[in-house]
């Protein structure tokens, strides 16, 4: 976060309140985006001027300028809109260090302009609902979206939502951790309608913003105008519907729209962190229906995923970087794809600022803290949660004394599991398996090896999961 002092129009940012603003402003944003996020895209940033309600800002490369649009120029003009009600929008644009700042005006040659503006809401889907709709982002669509095992299915039934003239599944059920792609998914649905059947009424909405318009509705005593908003769209999208778990009234309004809608044949689709039967604090009439859809589950990223997603990111990118550097952050990102994406950024970002090639050495340097958070062994609540999730069980009868195989099973391959990638004694694992006995765990070891032999698409799912929990 720089200040020019030599601004062309004669003001001078820090002579005025404008430099307290950016300090304000930047203050704040960091905070918000956390001191790796600041240190990569805040701190170059050098405030030029501030005339006519727009601020201008120069970063030294296109790069940095096209994330920063991407990713904070609306954040930024929120915050200076709130430091100063004059601010209308934010002007990114290049400026490289050889340039003497004296060149600097919106118009000039080498600097390439990129705004925002701060009343808009971004882009938004299906022409009639601007108001309501969130923004989509631009990134998100199903060109850009990598297939692999993980996310086959959970895409596959994005695609055929997106392509169908009619409901389909209803609703679609995307469940998968953080940062895995639900949101990406869902907007590239957004993306796809808006384009092929642009009469067709989207909106795309996370459950937060969802339960946000209900309160106020109901505070403005406008609750019809509220509900009918919801009832003519085509497609509805909820994100993060965990959220309103355990929101009693906010769940009970989602719950007659949800019906309305189903009833009406429009198409919902909804993303959550939980499968349905683990959303705790739903509604049991609410969880049956969500689960009378079609729940696709997105898995834990593998190996290959990860590299298809660094190759194809770096190509967006347009940087040259050597496939040792791909591998070795496939190998050793393995949260989720934000966390990968991340990390590349840093990488790429990094070598642009000191304007030298990347190597793996500089990788392990820049990414040092993100890779030791990385680097820890899994843990058997982990393997139960993992497990749980993929036999669509709920995590507690991984304790529980229920022996039907439809939960005996699962339980005893996450027992295997344990037994594999921790190096927990068989009692221990017994204790966390509700104080089992360590007989009943090496039973379970050899039953699973059994099972192995036998079954090839059984022996398929448990390689699959040790895959997964492995990274
Ligand atoms: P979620 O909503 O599940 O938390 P997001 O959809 O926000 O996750 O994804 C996090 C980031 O990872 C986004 O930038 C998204 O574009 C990217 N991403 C996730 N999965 C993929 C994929 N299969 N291919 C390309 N990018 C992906
Ligand atoms: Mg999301």
């Amino acid at each position: 976060m720089n200040i020019d002092e030599t601004t062309t129009d004669g003001t001078d940012p820090s002579d005025n309140d404008q430099g307290t603003q950016w300090k304000a402003v930047s203050g704040l944003l960091r905070a918000e985006i956390g001191e790796a996020a600041y240190q990569s895209w805040l701190k170059p940033m050098t405030l030029r001027a501030i005339s006519d309600g727009q601020v201008k800002i120069s970063v030294p490369t296109r790069f940095m300028r096209d994330w920063i649009v991407a990713h904070y120029v609306d954040r930024l003009c929120q915050l200076w809109a709130k430091e100063n009600p004059d601010i209308k929008s934010v002007d990114v644009f290049i400026q490289s260090d050889r340039e003497a700042p004296q060149t600097v005006s919106k118009k000039s040659a080498g600097s390439e302009a990129a705004s925002a503006s701060g009343s808009s809401n971004g882009v938004t889907a299906g022409k009639t609902r601007i108001d309501i709709s969130g923004p989509l982002d631009q990134r998100f669509t199903f060109e850009n979206f990598i297939v692999g095992k993980p996310n086959e299915f959970a895409y596959a039934a994005a695609r055929r939502v997106a392509e169908a003239s009619t409901a389909q599944f209803n609703p679609l059920f995307l469940y998968g951790g953080v940062g895995l792609g639900k949101t990406h998914l869902m907007h590239a649905i957004a993306w796809h309608i808006q384009k092929s059947t642009p009469d067709r009424s989207v909106i795309y909405l996370s459950a937060e913003k969802f339960m946000y318009r209900f309160i106020r509705a109901l505070r403005e005593k406008n609750t019809v105008d509220f509900k009918d908003q919801f009832r003519s769209v085509d497609v509805l999208m909820i994100d993060d519907v965990q959220f309103i778990s355990g929101k009693d009234s906010t769940q009970e309004e989602f719950f007659h729209t949800f019906n309305s809608l189903v009833d009406q044949g429009r198409q919902i689709v909804i993303s959550s962190d939980k499968s349905p039967s683990d959303l705790e604090g739903m509604e049991e009439r609410l969880i049956s229906r969500l689960n009378c859809g079609l729940v696709a589950d997105i898995h834990a990223t593998t190996y290959e995923l990860r590299l298809g997603i660094l190759q194809s990111k770096a190509e967006h990118l347009g940087v040259k970087i050597p496939p040792k550097v791909l591998e070795f952050l496939a190998h050793k990102i393995t949260a989720n794809v934000r966390e990968l994406e991340g990390g590349l950024n840093r990488v790429v970002a990094h070598a642009q600022l000191v304007g030298r090639e990347i190597s793996l050495e500089a990788t392990q340097d820049v990414l040092h803290d993100l890779l030791r958070a990385n680097d820890r062994r899994v843990t058997i609540e982990e393997i139960q949660k993992r497990v749980a999730a993929h036999f669509n069980i709920r995590t507690s009868d991984m304790h529980s004394a229920r022996r039907a195989r439809s939960v005996a099973r699962p339980r005893q391959v996450a027992m295997y599991l344990a037994k594999q990638l921790t190096a927990r004694s068989l009692p221990e694992i017994g204790r966390k398996f509700g104080g089992r006995d360590h007989t009943t765990v090496m039973h379970a070891v050899k039953k699973v090896d059994e099972l192995r032999e036998l079954d090839t698409s059984f022996a398929e799912d448990v390689e699959l999961l040790r895959r997964m929990l492995e990274g």
